[in-house]
């Protein structure tokens, strides 16, 4: 990111980024840290491409964001990035595995691989007896562990996450912490937005935000 800025079009309009450049490398494991409203997730969003930045660069693989289509980024996303949202946004119609090899629909994978890959993914966050549940049936922490399966079921290169570990009990936690390892492990780039400052020192780097800017960055 190169002096990104990113003014939500408001009554009044809300600058939630104020210019923020950096960089993080293939590979790396970064967690993002600040207080609330301090644009965590806006600029998790603007990494990801999921919003366009009012002004600055974003560039991912060295290719600048700005100059691709919406069709080209979607291909981008569902390729390469593997998103855990804050709100989780999962489809509360489907089943749990459903919801998993959705993750998968934009890849171009055949629906029977679509499912094995699910219920792996499942198997792999620990649900794997939840798969055929409604989302509306499971716990708050069991619903986090649903989005995360569905990030990381594409094996994405980069993995965006909004608070993982946010509402669960700390084995849960840690369990979750030690899959984001594993995949890191296995070449992944992670950021990921925490507000646990125990488990951010933990990680190789620390991004500090307050009020729309990176105040530190650590490691
Ligand atoms: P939290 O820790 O509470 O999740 P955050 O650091 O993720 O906070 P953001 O969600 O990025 O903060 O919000 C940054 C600022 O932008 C806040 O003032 C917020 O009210 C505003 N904001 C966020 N999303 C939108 C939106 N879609 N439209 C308008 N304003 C928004
Ligand atoms: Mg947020």
């Amino acid at each position: 990111l190169d002096g990104v800025t990113k003014v939500y079009d408001e009554q009044p309009p809300v600058p939630a980024l104020r210019g923020v450049s950096f960089c993080v490398r293939p590979g790396a494991l970064v967690a993002i840290v600040g207080p609330s409203g301090s644009g965590k997730s806006t600029l998790l969003h603007v990494m990801g491409t999921l919003e366009r930045p009012s002004s600055g660069v974003v560039r991912i693989a060295g290719v600048d964001a700005a100059r691709l289509s919406d069709r080209e980024l979607s291909l981008l996303r569902a390729r390469e990035i593997g998103f855990v949202f804050q709100q989780f946004f999962l489809a509360e119609h489907a089943t749990v595995r459903e919801n998993v090899a959705d993750g998968l629909l934009y890849a171009g994978v055949p629906a029977a691989e679509r499912y094995r890959r699910a219920d792996e993914a499942l198997e792999r966050v620990g649900l794997a007896e939840r798969a055929s549940f409604k989302p509306t049936r499971i716990s708050g922490g069991e619903r986090q562990r649903v989005a995360i399966a569905r990030a990381v079921v594409g094996r994405p290169a980069i993995v965006l996450a909004d608070e993982p570990t946010g509402n669960l009990d700390s084995t849960t936690g840690a369990s979750i912490m030690e899959l984001i390892r594993e995949l890191n492990a296995a070449g992944a780039t992670i950021v990921m937005i925490t507000h646990d400052a125990g488990l951010a020192d933990r990680l190789p780097r620390q991004v500090r935000m307050l009020d729309g800017r990176v105040i530190s960055d650590c490691g």
